[in-house]
């Protein structure tokens, strides 16, 4: 009979980091630059996940910690075992999104996402004005900066009409196997 993974073996098998690397020494914590905003700081969310406790796994999936992570991979750099944080939150991120344990702060960060793949999704690039108009529909924010718009338009810093890549189909494959499998 084959034997059911645990937690930190399921993140293992799913990214490739092993949580057990890492011996707390803080670091990630010391040479990140959000986590003093963060509600769990990088090594603190380390510390959890090596628990492999479903009640501490939840309390990640939910933190804001996860939404606030650049990706800058700081704390990869610092790491002495080169515990790869930005690919954990990645991951926890999209885990946090199948769960639907997204934090209520973390809500804007995950409009602007969702918008920011659409415009990937649909033109093979970013379009300033739809990834705009799509994070003002998310987050009911219709006239929040409007005043800004026409001397941006002006100095040509928004182009009205999105610019596609040939190969849309190709961008579109790539979603279907990955993201869109996911939701
Ligand atoms: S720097 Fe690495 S070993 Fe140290 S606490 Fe952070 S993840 Fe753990
Ligand atoms: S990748 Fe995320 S957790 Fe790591 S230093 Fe940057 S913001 Fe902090």
């Amino acid at each position: 009979m084959k034997n059911e993974l645990c937690l930190s073996g399921k993140l293992m098998e799913s990214t490739g980091v092993n949580v057990s690397h890492c011996y707390q020494c803080g670091k990630c914590t010391a040479g990140c630059a959000l986590a003093a905003d963060m509600d769990y700081s990088p090594s603190y969310i380390l510390r959890l996940l090596q628990t492999d406790d479903e009640k501490n796994y939840h309390r990640v999936l939910s933190s804001e910690a996860i939404w606030l992570c650049l990706s800058c991979e700081n704390c990869l750099a610092r790491c002495p075992n080169e515990v790869d944080i930005p690919k954990l939150m990645d991951y926890l991120r999209q885990k946090s999104r199948e769960e639907s344990c997204v934090n209520s702060q973390a809500r804007p960060v995950v409009a602007f996402h969702n918008a920011f793949l659409d415009s990937v999704k649909y033109t093979g690039r970013l379009y300033e004005v739809g990834l705009i108009l799509g994070f003002k529909i998310r987050t009911f924010r219709l006239v929040q900066d409007l005043k800004v718009v026409p001397s941006m338009l002006l100095k040509g810093k928004l182009n009205l009409l999105p610019e596609s890549i040939k190969s849309r189909k190709k961008i579109q494959r790539i979603f279907s196997k990955t993201i869109d499998n996911t939701k």
